[in-house]
């Protein structure tokens, strides 16, 4: 007899239905299972026949073939055990098989018969959903992860044992829990806590609200990762649909630590040493990488230049794109990344520290030494980035004064307004921030006065900017009107933004 139960495997973050066949043959007692499985799939065998023995079934002593189809996506992991052993419960006629097709099946066995915790049960979960089907049947422990999705009814089994009393009465099964509700970012850390900076501020609040990229250059300890970190709670609070890409990211990492959506934009900083497969992905089933765990969120390089050019190099393709894109034999698997990125660096390599008797910082660097340090970073990915300021030490009266500083949430409220203004010019073209602006855009959406323009090229001149310069001034000065409410650039936003050129502004610290 031949049966048929369905599952789903994971490709990237989407879910793709399984057909599980079982069938029944005369022939030796030998269970063989085809359709591109993994090792782990293979090992189910073992799992399923033990689990099966001990829960009080009977395993048939007979040929049995298991068929994962479609044939061409590859499968992988664990979590195709329960339909495997369900398929075989129903090919040999152990429990009935009505109303099989309108449920989804995930699990891994052990064996004595437990159902153990499945990775990317979430993102499965809203496949499932996707696809229309009635319900999925997950473990215990995956339940509430699964609950969040909205729209689609979860059941969950302890034990293979309890198969025929579901199939009897699902209803029994169903997991009631409610989905927690979005709460928006706790704002953990506040801007409020970081004391002076005006310009890194300002900067932080000017990349936020237009999506650009950002470079903090200064020497160490002027507070340039405190200011990253606050980056995430000026952002816009999530969607709820942003929220459940993020949430599929960590839940396909198996990084999920919570019950319901993530409400937080997350906030990325790996480590200088990180190689390029931890920071794209991948992996022969490819797994997601920092650039994706930071989706929707912010992806922060510190001591940038101290990252394996390489591994710089490949962020490239990501950052343009919005998604990593990485292409095994047989599978193509795409991973959303569209993230902000938030570099530090020091001025040069020595990391200039105050000397006794002076509160500026002294560098020792040669000029050769501090060419190196830059080139390092120039090429790949300071091409990305809009916004290049200088962070300085806090003046003695910055580091004494009482005054309270502005709150994250009054500028996520500019932030956010900033934003609306974008999307509604934006309508219809497929951009959501002043960032992702083309040239041809620049042209229709960025015009300045005979002030502006004439401040520009001066600008230009003087300091031997590039073509590309001028493009991200336009972008920036876009985005210093949008949050002042202006529908016009004005030349002090012009201006302005000129200021946020340091490295093209001050070559000296690229020609050292
Ligand atoms: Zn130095």
């Amino acid at each position: 007899m031949l049966a048929r139960v369905y599952s789903v495997a994971l490709v990237g973050i989407d879910a793709l239905r399984v057909g599980v066949e079982v069938d029944l043959a005369a022939g030796l007692p030998q269970t063989v299972i085809v359709g591109l499985p993994d090792t782990a799939v293979q090992e189910s065998r073992e799992r399923v026949r033990a689990a099966l023995r001990n829960s009080g079934f009977i395993h048939p002593q007979r040929k049995v073939v298991v068929n994962l189809a479609p044939a061409d996506i590859r499968k992988e992991g664990p979590s195709f055990d329960l339909a495997i052993a369900l398929g075989v419960l129903v090919a040999s006629g152990q429990v009935a098989s009505q109303d099989l097709e309108t449920f989804c099946w995930l699990g891994e066995l052990s064996l004595d018969g437990y159902l153990k915790p499945v990775r990317g049960c979430l993102a499965m979960a809203d496949g499932v959903r996707a696809m229309g089907l009635k319900g999925v049947i997950v473990p215990q422990a995956n339940r509430a992860e699964a609950a969040a999705i909205e729209g689609i009814a979860v059941y969950s089994l302890d034990h293979l044992n309890q198969v025929p009393e579901f199939l009897a009465d699902p209803g029994r099964f169903l997991y009631q829990g409610t989905p927690t509700p979005l709460t928006g970012p706790s704002l953990g850390l506040d801007l409020s806590e970081v004391k002076g900076q005006s310009v890194g501020k300002r900067a932080l609040e000017i990349a936020a609200a237009g999506g650009h990229n950002l470079l903090l250059v200064g020497p160490p300890g002027t507070g340039k990762t405190m200011l990253a970190r606050r980056m995430p709670g000026i952002l816009p609070p999530l969607t709820r649909e942003e929220a459940l890409q993020v949430t599929k990211v960590y839940s396909v990492a198996g990084l999920l630590k919570q019950q319901g959506l993530l409400s937080e934009r997350p906030f990325r900083a790996p480590h200088h040493s990180a190689s390029a497969a931890a920071m794209v992905g991948g992996g022969s089933f490819p797994r997601p990488g920092e650039v994706s765990l930071a989706h929707q969120g912010i992806l922060f390089l510190d001591e940038a230049a101290e990252f394996r050019r390489e591994v710089l190099e490949c962020l490239r393709q990501p950052l343009e794109d919005g998604e990593v894109l990485i292409s095994r034999t047989r599978q193509q698997v795409t991973f959303p990344a569209q993230v902000a990125v938030v570099m530090s660096a020091n001025p040069c390599p020595c990391g200039p520290k105050p000397r006794p008797g002076s509160s500026q910082p002294v560098c020792v660097c040669s000029p050769l030494q501090r060419q190196r340090y830059w080139n390092r970073l120039s090429g790949p990915i300071l091409d990305r980035i809009d916004l290049q300021v200088q962070v300085e030490n806090l003046k003695p009266e910055e580091l004494i004064s009482l005054r309270p500083a502005e709150s994250s949430q009054a500028v996520r409220v500019r932030v956010v307004q900033a934003r609306l203004r974008q999307q509604e010019r934006f309508q219809g073209l497929g951009l959501t921030c002043n960032a992702q602006m083309q040239t041809k855009h620049l042209r229709e959406f960025c015009l300045l006065d005979e002030a502006g323009r004439g401040l520009l090229q001066m600008a230009i001149q003087r300091l031997g900017m590039t073509a590309r310069s001028y493009d991200r001034i336009l972008k920036m000065a876009r985005t210093i009107a949008d949050l002042s409410g202006s529908p016009t650039i004005q030349v002090s936003q012009v201006a302005e933004a000129i200021q946020y050129r340091s490295l093209d502004r001050e070559g000296k610290l690229l020609a050292g």
